[in-house]
């Protein structure tokens, strides 16, 4: 069965790919601070790690990164290398992941799959103007199929 939409209010098909999307600028320092551009970069600490090595479970000892890794994370009971740390906690590597995707599908235009979907469930105003705001458009008519 075919739902048609036309009754329904216009769909915003203008999302927001704005700059103003992109992650806030990293924190400036505290006024007073020295400013030491050798200062150990920022580095999300995880909690409690295990070690491969000897088992041990706790929170890790943070030693010097190398290459692209901000820094590693060594078994606070043998010294053993246990990850390589990141400057990011996990949710925030999820967020700059999803902000990242959607920022590249701003860049795009709608895929025909996308326009054959949105055809199929029934809309039929103008194409969306990039890959984001098919997808989007697409959640929006699935959840009114939903009601
Ligand atoms: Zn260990």
């Amino acid at each position: 069965m075919q739902t048609q939409y036309s009754i329904l209010e216009p769909l915003d098909t203008s999302l927001d790919c704005s700059p103003s999307r992109e992650p806030p600028p990293a924190p400036a320092p505290l006024p007073g601070a020295p400013v030491n551009n050798d200062a150990p970069p920022r580095v999300h600490v995880p909690e409690s790690i295990t070690c491969r090595t000897c088992g041990a479970i706790g929170a890790p000892v943070v030693g010097p990164g190398a290459g692209q890794h901000v820094a590693r994370a060594l078994c606070r009971a043998c010294g053993a290398f246990v990850t390589w740390l990141s400057r990011y906690s996990p949710e925030e590597k999820h967020e700059r992941r999803r902000l990242a995707g959607w920022q590249a599908m701003c860049g795009k235009e709608a895929t025909p799959a996308q326009l054959a979907y949105l055809h199929a469930l029934g809309y039929r105003g103008d194409p969306p103007a990039n890959r984001a705001a098919a997808s989007a458009l697409i959640d929006q008519l699935q959840q009114q199929r939903r009601l």
